[in-house]
């Protein structure tokens, strides 16, 4: 006699969740660490994810968020004393990247107040400088941005802005423009970058932006990268800033330089950050999307490319995390910094590449958060210094040979 065979009901396979840290990093944190992340990462999820695309959308600042985000309690992270809440670089790096795993633009505006305008003050100032200027940034009372780059020199920045300071008695004249400055727009008070017309030397100005006669703003429109982020041209007509705000420790662009350093690492960490939320929402959407009746991830070609973008997500978190070790011990160099930040801003977009291809037509539109991790990709790539940049300064080092010029 037959036996009947038993119904098996069919039930779906649980598919693993995505996980963008295939190699475990989060392990070697410590439970500070881990918790500075955890409490990121809810901030981005539960308060950013859900509106930042509308605001990407209409090329506007989620200023909404601002209460939520002094709440993080994140200012002067890296920076001891003066009222920051201090802690290593690799801490620093751990939150850029946790912040654009979400999204790009928090991830820069963060680093701009954070890295380019507080570690400006931290690096070049005098003490009463800190004492006067740090605490209320790290407060988020006062909102900075980094002027260096203008409207006719952008990579050679190095070689001769022709912004230019002259000093009268206590006073400085500031004559210039500046253009691409994130924050600009709607900040308090902007380092500015000029050449002191005495001694050719590049120095660095507070200015206070609201109230300076002379400082004006436009912001930049029509960007397609980076549109949550407001970025301004500055004009600075006769404008007049007492010997006080000029940052008293820096004296040419080897000091400016110091800054850089610190940011490239900064940026090489959102790079990977913005990796690991495109991988992550590909992988997403390839267990989901079906096509020939299964879902697309089970194809080999699909497999392929989320395998290449993984691998390129680890190779970028490798990096960054043996930057954070030389750093801690004192051994970060510019050209270490310089590697970082080529390597992971071309990495991640290849892997962005890869996960808007793997979305199809979705790929393109905003909704489905791919597309605006692609876009945005390219402002990472370009700023503080470009591939080219980067990679000359890497150059110039293993060579023993300039070749900016
Ligand atoms: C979204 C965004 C935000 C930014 N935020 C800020 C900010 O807050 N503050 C600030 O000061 N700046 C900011 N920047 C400016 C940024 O740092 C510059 O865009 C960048 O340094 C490149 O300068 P550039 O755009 O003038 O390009 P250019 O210097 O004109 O370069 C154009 C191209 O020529 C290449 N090139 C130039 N010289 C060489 C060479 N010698 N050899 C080989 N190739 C070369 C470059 O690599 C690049 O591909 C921002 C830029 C963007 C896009």
């Amino acid at each position: 006699m037959a036996t009947a065979t038993a119904f098996k009901p069919s039930v779906p396979k649980q598919l693993p969740p995505p996980n963008s840290d295939f190699y475990q990093f989060a392990d070697l944190l410590t439970a500070e660490e881990r918790a500075t992340v955890k409490k990121v990462r809810a901030f981005m999820e539960s308060k950013v994810a859900p509106i930042i695309t509308k605001y990407w959308a209409e090329d506007a600042f989620p200023f909404e968020l601002l209460p939520a985000f002094k709440e993080l309690n994140l200012g002067g992270l890296g920076i001891e004393g003066y009222g920051c809440v201090g802690g290593s670089q690799l801490l620093v790096g751990l939150v850029g990247m946790e912040m654009a795993r979400v999204d790009s633009s928090i991830a820069t505006f963060f680093g701009v107040q954070n890295g380019l305008a507080m570690e400006s003050i931290a690096l070049g100032g005098s003490e009463e400088q800190k004492q006067k200027w740090l605490p209320p940034m790290a407060r988020y009372e006062t909102i900075g941005c980094f002027g260096l780059t203008e409207p006719l020199v952008g990579s050679g920045a190095a070689g001769g802005l022709l912004t230019t300071a002259k000093r009268e008695g206590d006073t400085w004249v500031l004559n210039g423009q500046k253009r691409w400055i994130g924050n600009a727009p709607w900040c308090d008070v902007s380092i500015i970058w000029a050449r002191d017309v005495a001694d050719n030397q590049v120095k660095a100005f507070i200015v206070e932006n609201k109230t300076t006669p002379g400082f004006s703003v436009e912001k930049i429109q029509n960007k397609i990268a980076l549109k949550v982020v407001q970025n301004g041209q500055i004009t600075l007509k006769d404008v007049r800033v007492p010997e006080a705000n000029r940052l008293q420790n820096d004296n040419s662009f080897r000091d400016t330089a110091k800054v850089l350093r610190l940011t490239r690492y900064d940026v090489a960490w959102e790079a990977t950050g913005c990796q690991m939320g495109a991988y992550e929402h590909a992988l997403k959407y390839a267990q989901e999307r079906q096509q020939f009746g299964k879902p697309i991830g089970s194809f080999q070609l699909v497999q392929d490319l989320l395998a290449r973008m993984l691998g390129n997500v680890t190779a970028s978190q490798c990096m960054v995390v043996r930057a954070a070790q030389l750093e801690a011990e004192g051994k970060l160099t510019d050209q270490h910094a310089a590697l970082a930040k080529a390597f992971t801003t071309a990495r991640m977009r290849e892997t962005v590449a890869w996960a808007r291809e793997l979305l199809g037509g979705n790929g393109i539109v905003a909704d489905y958060n791919v597309a605006r991790f692609f876009a945005d990709a390219e402002a990472l790539y370009t700023y503080e210094g470009t591939y080219q940049m980067q990679n000359l300064i890497v150059g110039k080092a293993i060579t023993g040979l300039g070749a900016f010029v």
